[in-house]
C-alpha cells in the first residue's frame, strides 16, 4: 500500500505495444493533460494548469509514469508504454487522480478517495478499472 508518497510509483504494467508510435513528446505530455483537464470528471475539480505542471518524459523500462507531488508537482511518464494516446491518456488521468487527491486530503495512494474517482474516470472515459487498482 502506499501512503504519502512524494514519489508516486504507478504499480500496473503497461502492455508494450508494437506499433511505430505518434511521437509522444513534452508537447504531447501536456496537451493530453490539458484535454483531460476539460473533460468529465477532471473539468470540475479545479486542477492546476499545465503549465504549473512540471512535465517530464523517461524511457524508464520498469516505472510507466509517477508522480512527485509535495514540492513541485511533476507528472513522469515513460515513453518506453506509451508510444500511442490512449495508453498516454489512461496513465496521465491515473496520475491526475492522484494529483486530485494530493490536493484535497494531503495524501495519495490506490485507496478509497482514490477508487471512486477512478471510477467515475473510467466510466466517463471508457477506460479499463482494473488498471487503476
Ligand atoms: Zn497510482
Amino acid at each position: 500500500m502506499e501512503q504519502n508518497n512524494a514519489r508516486h510509483e504507478i504499480r500496473f504494467i503497461v502492455e508494450r505495444d508494437r506499433m511505430s508510435g505518434v511521437g509522444i513528446s513534452l508537447d504531447t505530455l501536456a496537451a493530453a493533460y490539458e484535454l483531460l483537464s476539460v473533460t468529465t470528471p477532471f473539468r470540475g475539480l479545479r486542477l492546476p494548469a499545465s503549465h504549473d505542471i512540471i512535465f517530464q518524459l523517461t524511457k524508464d523500462k520498469a516505472l510507466a509514469g509517477y508522480c512527485n507531488l509535495t514540492d513541485a508537482t511533476m507528472i513522469s511518464i515513460s515513453s518506453h508504454f506509451h508510444s500511442q494516446l490512449q495508453p498516454l491518456l489512461v496513465t496521465m488521468a491515473h496520475e491526475m487522480i492522484h494529483l486530485h487527491e494530493f490536493r484535497k486530503y494531503g495524501k495519495a495512494g490506490h485507496g478509497e478517495t482514490f477508487q471512486k474517482l477512478a471510477t467515475r474516470v473510467c466510466r466517463a472515459h471508457g477506460f479499463d478499472p482494473k488498471v487503476f487498482r
